[in-house]
């Protein structure tokens, strides 16, 4: 450029390259003795735009006139300006040539200048092509970098992919698996090359399957779903996989991309769950759940063999006192032990479950009743060795009820039903025993249900009675107290029983209750009564132990109702049997002294017909034994009967208690326990549980001293 100024005398020569049609850029540019920078400038408005349609342009003087916009010009004072087109071998405008002059350019020069710029023009042409193909191989060598760093990418996912990645191609021969499914199956990419997929599979799936998925390539391109495999070593595996079809140019097949993700952990996670909502946690027997679907389908079976089938439940006597009193780590052992014993007994055909506490269930076909009484039997005699802990022996019994499909009941929730009611029996048999369900037991269970129904609203509506019943004091010859005893006489049941309903209140939650409400009206009632004596009598109130159990929040309502009904406590006496020192025994120890503590009176009811253990005796706070009517019945005539009374009374006074004969019927009787120095008489002798209008008259005629 510096050689071309001085020839042509030019102040300004240079090469631009054209960009795009209306933008330039200087390659070289030459002037005031200095080469410059590259310069991008816009042609619009420029002598060089014109010359872009001219080839060739020259302006002798005041160019910057003819070109106002040409900012550039101006900038440099340019008079004069002389330009030619540059073109590649094709002949396309590739770039200009151009000289500025500061002064005007004298004419006869333009001739001489125009000969110099042919002759560089040539060259300057080669130049910009040369820099147009340096321009586009880089942006080529840029463009294969950043194809060659994406399939770098692709490759290394490939390699670091979890899932196994098959490749194969239009005829399903593998081309290409990756590092983890050379992993996951134990094959290694030259084993599996040339090879169809199917070489993986376990051989679980069958040709339906196969033309599934390869209807679904064909039509929807991807097919995706689980497979079983099978490794190298043998063995199985399941996969998820997703298989795409590549497309060549012309539509048809180029390869097929297979995605592998091994399953297993999430086989092994649906397996447990599904496990875990089947079994029992503690004995990994069956849940009540899975026993009753599992059930419902041999029940099917069963039929259709024209068997027959026992369905038997268990439930551990007592179980509650041992888990209460050893704590539940232990109380779960034993339910692993008994739940391991119980499996022993059965076949493996058997389903066993484990329906929830303490209670297990056992389903056997069978053709000959004898199996059943044998596996019964089995059952029993399981709980007869004592369950061993490291430094504990434990024992406790079953009991059992049975049901026979289709004898009694044909589906599962009726058998359920037979078999409790069964249980039920067993149970009020005093345990380890069995029973087999009766339509007997059926009707005993629709009355039972009957009778709690109207009970309870018999309860809500207050419609529970109380009667009582004088207990005569013999050496002073006056009604020392009543009993109060509940009455209820539905409107369709007739009268109910006190033994039945209370049985059937404490069974169902309703027992507390129905207590409060009958402490409340018998010591109402006795208040009433005691306005009438000249000297106030007690009352004796019969307590379920399952009220005990049943107390909200260990509040016991006694002492507030007698506040309420203004009897002192001295004058109550709570009658209590020993069903409750054994059903629990610190609790009763607790709740008894509290009791007393209140200045309550406690009785010992019915004794002699339970364990009539002398430790109850001993270690609770009695003031008073009742001797239970069944001895007083046949004491007259029964030798051993008068025994005992005269024992227990014997007992009675050495522990400083007050005693109670009760059923006393006749004057022999009388006689008898008043010679064996029983203090208090109750009975029909005197009288049966009366109202408070009945009582009163009752002592008006045989004890008037007693009334004001
Ligand atoms: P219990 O506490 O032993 O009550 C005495 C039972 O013997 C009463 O039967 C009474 O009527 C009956 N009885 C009294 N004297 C004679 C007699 O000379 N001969 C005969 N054969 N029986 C006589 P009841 O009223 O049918 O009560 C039966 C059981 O029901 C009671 O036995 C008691 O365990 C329970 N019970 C009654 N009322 C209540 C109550 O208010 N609360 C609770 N928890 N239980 C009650
Ligand atoms: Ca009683
Ligand atoms: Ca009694």
């Amino acid at each position: 450029m510096k050689k071309l100024s001085q020839l042509i005398n030019a102040d300004y020569t240079f090469v631009a390259r054209i960009l795009d049609p209306s933008t330039a850029e200087t390659v070289s540019f030459w002037g005031n003795e200095t080469l410059y920078p590259p310069i991008q400038y816009s042609l619009k408005g420029t002598p060089c735009e014109d010359l872009r349609c001219s080839g060739e342009s020259c302006v002798l003087h005041n160019v910057t006139n003819e070109y106002p916009a040409d900012q550039f010009l101006i900038d440099l004072s340019v008079e004069g300006y002389i330009g030619i087109t540059l073109s590649d071998e094709q002949g396309e405008v590739i770039g200009i040539l151009s000289a500025l002059y500061c002064s005007p350019i004298p004419q006869d020069q333009v001739e001489l200048i125009t000969r110099y710029f042919m002759s560089f023009a040539n060259r300057a042409s080669r130049e910009l092509e040369r820099i147009k193909y340096e321009h586009l191989l880089k942006h080529q060598i840029k463009d294969l970098q950043v194809t060659n760093d994406r399939l770098q990418i692709a490759q290394q996912v490939y390699d670091f992919s979890k899932d196994g990645i098959i490749v194969t191609n239009a005829e399903n021969e593998i081309v290409y698996v990756n590092a983890s499914l050379e992993a996951m199956s134990g094959y290694s990419l030259t084993e599996l090359e040339g090879r169809d997929p199917r070489v993986l599979s376990s051989g679980q799936q069958d040709r339906l399957f196969y033309k599934g998925l390869w209807n679904d390539l064909a039509y929807k391109g991807y097919w995706q779903g689980e497979f079983w495999n099978r490794s190298k070593d043998g063995e199985l595996y399941p996969v998820f996989t997703c298989i795409s079809k590549i497309p060549d140019e012309q539509g048809g097949v180029k390869s097929y991309v297979a995605i592998h993700r091994d399953i297993t952990s999430e086989k092994e996670a649906q397996a447990l769950i599904a496990y875990q909502a089947t079994h029992d946690s503690l004995t990994g027997m069956l849940n009540r759940y899975e026993f009753n679907e599992q059930l419902d389908r041999e029940l099917f079976k069963v039929k259709a063999r024209k068997n027959q089938g026992a369905f038997i439940t268990l439930d551990v006597d007592d179980f509650k006192s041992i888990n209460d009193t050893q704590g539940h780590g232990i109380g779960d052992m034993l339910l692993q032990m008994i739940a391991k014993r119980i499996k022993d007994c059965v076949q493996d055909s058997d389903i066993i479950a484990r329906l929830g506490g303490d209670e297990f269930a056992i389903f056997t076909e069978f053709t000959d009743m004898h199996t059943v009484e044998q596996l019964i039997n089995d059952l029993l005699a399981a709980f007869k060795p004592a369950f061993e802990f490291e430094a504990l022996r434990l024992r406790c019994n079953t009991s059992i009820g049975v049901s026979i499909f289709p004898q009694d009941a044909v589906d599962c929730h009726e058998l359920f039903k037979c078999s409790d009611q069964a249980l039920y029996q067993a149970k009020n048999a005093g345990g380890a025993t069995y029973a087999f369900f009766t339509p007997e037991l059926r009707v005993a269970a629709e009355r039972h249900q009957e009778v709690r129904l109207r009970l309870a609203d018999a309860i809500e509506q207050g419609q529970i009675e109380v009667k009582y019943q004088p207990i005569v004091n013999l050496a002073s010859g006056r009604v020392a107290r009543v009993e109060a005893l509940a009455r209820w006489t539905d409107d369709t049941l007739g009268p109910v029983r006190p033994d039945e309903f209370i049985e059937i209140a404490e069974h169902s939650g309703l027992i507390q209750p129905l207590g409060c409400q009958i402490a409340e009206k018998a010591l109402n009632g006795l208040a009433r009564i005691n306005r009438h004596l000249n000297r106030p009598i007690g009352i004796s109130i019969n307590r379920s132990p399952q009220e005990f159990v049943e107390l909200v929040d260990e509040y016991d309502a006694l002492p507030d109702l007698a506040k309420n009904a203004g009897v002192p406590p001295e004058l109550i006496s709570i009658e209590l049997t020993e069903s409750l020192m054994m059903k629990d025994p610190v609790l009763a120890k607790k709740q008894l002294n509290q009791l007393k503590e209140a200045g309550f009176k406690l009785s010992l009811d019915d004794f002699g017909t339970g364990y009539s253990s002398l430790a109850y005796l001993k270690n609770f706070p009695f003031d008073v034994l009742k001797v239970d009517r069944s001895f007083i019945n046949d004491i007259t005539e029964d030798k051993d009967d008068y025994v005992l009374v005269k024992t227990i009374l014997e007992m009675a006074k050495n522990l400083g208690m007050h005693s109670v004969a009760e059923g006393v019927e006749t004057a022999g009787q009388l006689a008898l326990v008043e010679q064996l120095g029983c203090e208090c008489v109750q009975g029909y002798y005197y009288s049966p549980a009366v109202s408070v209008d009945e009582l009163l008259e009752y002592i008006a005629e045989h004890f008037p001293s007693q009334l004001k």
